[in-house]
């Protein structure tokens, strides 16, 4: 769909996958006034196919477009274009168990222009789609991570909270100095200190102390993840205690040192939920717990897997019925 400075949205239209062709002056590829999503359509049980929570992530597309300077989609108008193409073929959706398809909108500034003043006044907003497997070869295999010192993903005031490509292009040195240290993932921090733990590459991260949840809290530099949102939700009805608040990294070796600290994992649309084994820094390492997923973290894997594959019940409407 294509977006004009006073016209608005126009030429929806569905097209067979293949390159586009765009002027080099294209300002996305000078100033990459650029953002994205991500979501899955899950085949069910029952054979149904749908999407998991589709207008969230069309509320905070239109969070991150508001930040880009770009213009909003109205939100009945990104989930119909996520129904439109996956209606086109019901094939695309794997049949196998814990695979799924892939969906991937995204927003482009398409005006050729080379002027840093301005944004750009036409905007193009696609969606592809991708089959999708297992997101860490490993399963629930525990995931190793690096607590980056040397980087800053995002500071208050920037673009933290958006799903703008910036943010990933800037996290790769960081990613790549992780597994230089042989870790999996990078472990971000807060700004100022490189003290406080904001989130994971990809993924939002969770603290379990007993049967209390810790989250860190979305303070704008951190994506307010879908997952992170459904956990806290899923927690409150499991009668879990689960809170978005502050924790440092010392706090984070302290409660694994004296054992308070029983279980991290990660989570994310595309890992769902993937349990952190150990931990690494310039200070050093530890292990959480004895390295194994934890009782509660495969538990609550298990219980928003099975509202996605539509074998658990679906109290809070996530479910979005697609055909
Ligand atoms: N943080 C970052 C930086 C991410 O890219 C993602 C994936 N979208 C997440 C967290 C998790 O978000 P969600 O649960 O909506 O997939």
């Amino acid at each position: 769909i294509d977006f004009t400075e006073g016209r608005g949205w126009h030429d929806a239209r569905l097209t067979p996958y293949g390159p586009l062709t765009l002027d080099p002056a294209t300002s996305v590829f000078h100033y990459a006034q650029e953002l994205f999503e991500g979501l899955k359509a899950y085949r069910q049980s029952g054979g149904s196919i749908v999407a998991f929570r589709p207008y969230a992530n069309a509320a905070r597309f239109n969070r991150s477009a508001a930040r880009m300077a770009m213009p909003e989609l109205p939100e009945q108008t990104f989930v119909e274009s996520l129904e439109l193409l996956v209606q086109t073929d019901r094939d695309w959706v794997p049949t196998t168990e814990g695979h799924s398809l892939y969906l991937r909108p995204f927003m482009i500034a398409t005006q050729p222009a080379l002027g840093v003043n301005y944004p750009s006044r036409t905007y193009r907003y696609m969606v592809i789609a991708s089959p999708a497997g297992a997101y860490f070869s490993g399963g629930v295999k525990p995931v190793s991570v690096w607590l980056s010192q040397d980087y800053t993903r995002a500071a208050p005031g920037g673009t933290g909270f958006a799903k703008c490509g910036g943010n990933y292009a800037a996290a790769f040195v960081a990613q790549r100095q992780a597994v230089e240290n042989g870790c999996d993932q990078v472990v971000w921090l807060d700004a100022f200190e490189h003290r406080y733990v904001e989130e994971m590459g990809g993924m939002n991260l969770f603290f379990v102390f007993g049967d209390r949840l810790l989250t860190p809290d979305l303070t704008g530099t951190l994506l307010p993840g879908i997952t992170r949102d459904s956990l806290l939700t899923l927690a409150d009805d499991l009668g879990l205690t689960a809170e978005e608040g502050k924790i440092s990294i010392d706090e984070w070796r302290a409660g694994c040192e004296s054992g308070e600290l029983t279980e991290v994992f990660a989570c994310g649309t595309a890992a769902v939920i993937t349990p952190v084994g150990s931990v690494k820094g310039v200070d050093g390492g530890w292990t959480v717990g004895d390295g194994t997923p934890g009782k509660l973290t495969l538990r609550l894997r298990d219980e928003l897997m099975g509202v996605q594959y539509g074998t658990r019940p679906d109290p809070h409407n996530w479910v979005h019925k697609i055909c």
